[in-house]
């Protein structure tokens, strides 16, 4: 098998050693990824700074360009990208398929977003102090960006870093996850078809050990990160005065009210409960019913995750396939164990086969269970039954998270409760706390994170505003 080339500003470039990708589910080799040395590492960060202003100064219409055609080619690569996903990953043809039609709006998006994202004049005469004068703002991008990324969505959490950072001028080394790196190359393929100027990306699968450097550097003065807390926390204590963007995790939850759809609620539930084996921020993981409608939703429920296709993930109809790797799923199954010594009881899966989990609903799980607390991050959902909205909303905020929820209702004044009451960085009235839509603003409370993503707030983030006050007009 060729060994994969990693991008060093721009460049295919090969390193000493190598790192073998396989495939969670069969164990197959997807490929072999050259490693960068230090002294690559050094050079691409080095171009990085050194291409910094000439970043900063491309014309809008260049970035939009090169952009739009990042979109387009992924658009024409998408069954190989999906293939790929889905073997580097282990994640579903569907869900992969799914996750590169992402990445193509992910960049349509910051095309369109980057002709629009403009700087603002604002009239300081509404005081007399500011008489005459005028101030005139603009956004100017922080610098290079170190975007390290995690496994569980390989590519387009990977265009969420490199598409805004492209729309306002900034270069971007990307740390790919060391067990997904492949279709961020992929990515690093059509970016150097771009014409973007050398050293405005670099993308290197340095392996974790190796990446305090990165960090480190000061001429990397953004670090934005997705993934877990403990990792995030870690990098922010090491650079407190750096530019630091954390996407973490969650333990997401779905009210239930007695007024909602339940036929809708339980089949939206049952799929992303377990969708890309529950291995996603906004994974459904809590479920709380209100009481009224317990035993009609848990009765739509059950068949509803029953029914998932579980298995190879190279087959199209497969919904449900394999965690990241066995260890992970060991893992989970021995939470689920905990909860259910704890005096949970299983109402669907609970069983392990090599990396996979059968999708799992536990119910009268103890609050302090794992399962409830952290983030299980595997196709588990735990049922809670509450009397009402207040304890419904009480339970949802009882968790040191706070990524998404969601609320199936049909009342427009308890969605507006839900959105004054609930601590997370996003209520979807209506479906899963699952929902992202790539161009709305993303991201968490709490132990969730710091920052927002989504094209115009992270290219908010990946800059500064720059105020100059005219005088004597
Ligand atoms: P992880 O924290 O193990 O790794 C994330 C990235 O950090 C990887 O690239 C990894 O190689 C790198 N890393 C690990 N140790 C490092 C170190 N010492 N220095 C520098 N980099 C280091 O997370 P993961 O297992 O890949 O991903 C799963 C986690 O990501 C979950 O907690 C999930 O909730 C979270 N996540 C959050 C979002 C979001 O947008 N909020 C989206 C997807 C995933």
């Amino acid at each position: 098998m060729d060994v994969r080339p990693f991008w060093l500003a721009g460049r295919a470039a090969t390193g000493e050693a190598e790192l073998t990708v396989t495939n969670p589910h069969d164990g197959k080799v997807v490929a072999i990824c050259s490693v960068p040395t230090e002294e690559q590492v050094e050079q691409a960060v080095a171009a990085a700074e050194a291409v910094r202003a000439q970043a900063a100064a491309l014309p809008v219409h260049v970035r939009a360009d090169a952009l739009a055609h990042v979109s387009r080619r992924l658009a024409e690569r998408a069954d190989e990208l999906a293939t790929l996903i889905s073997r580097e990953n282990g994640k579903p043809m569907m869900w992969a398929r799914g996750e590169v039609a992402r990445a193509v709006s992910t960049f349509r998006f910051a095309a369109e977003e980057t002709r629009r994202f403009s700087g603002d004049v604002q009239r300081l005469d509404t005081d007399a102090g500011g008489a005459g004068r005028l101030a005139y703002v603009t956004r100017v991008p922080r610098g290079p960006v170190l975007a390290i990324t995690p496994f569980n969505f390989p590519l387009n959490l990977v265009a969420h870093k490199v598409a805004p950072a492209i729309a306002v001028g900034a270069p971007v080394v990307v740390k790919p996850a060391p067990a997904t790196p492949v279709s961020s190359l992929v990515l690093g393929d059509i970016l150097a078809e771009t014409g973007l100027p050398e050293g405005m990306f670099s993308v290197l699968p340095v392996p974790n050990e190796r990446a305090a450097g990165l960090v480190d550097d000061p001429r990397l003065p953004v670090v934005s990160f997705t993934g877990s807390g403990p990792v995030g926390y870690a990098l922010l204590d090491r650079v407190p005065r750096k530019h630091v963007t954390l996407e973490l995790g969650g333990n997401a939850a779905a009210v239930v009210l007695a007024d909602a759809d339940l036929d809708w609620a339980a089949s939206r539930i049952a799929v992303f409960g377990n969708y890309q084996a529950g291995q996603s921020c906004i994974a459904v993981q809590r479920v709380i019913v209100e009481d009224a409608a317990y035993d009609r939703f848990v009765e739509r429920l059950l068949p509803a995750v029953q029914a998932l296709v579980t298995g190879d993930p190279g087959d199209e109809k497969t919904q449900v396939g394999p965690l990241v790797s066995e260890a992970a799923a060991e893992r989970v199954e021995q939470w689920i164990a905990e909860a259910v010594a704890a005096g949970g009881q299983v109402l669907a899966g609970g069983t392990r086969e090599g990396a996979t989990i059968a999708p799992t609903v536990l119910t009268d799980v103890p609050a302090d269970a794992k399962v409830n607390r952290e983030e299980v991050f595997g196709p588990v959902m735990v049922l809670s039954r509450v009397a009402g909205v207040d304890e419904a909303f009480a339970a949802v905020n009882d968790s040191a998270y706070g990524l998404q929820a969601g609320v199936f209702t049909r009342s427009l004044d308890i969605a507006f409760r839900a959105n004054r009451e609930l601590e997370v960085g996003g209520v979807i009235v209506g479906d899963v706390p699952s929902y992202r839509a790539d161009q709305m603003p993303y991201g968490g409370v709490k132990q969730s994170g710091i920052g927002r993503e989504g094209l115009r707030s992270a290219m908010e983030d990946l800059t500064y505003e720059k105020t100059m006050v005219l005088t004597g007009l």
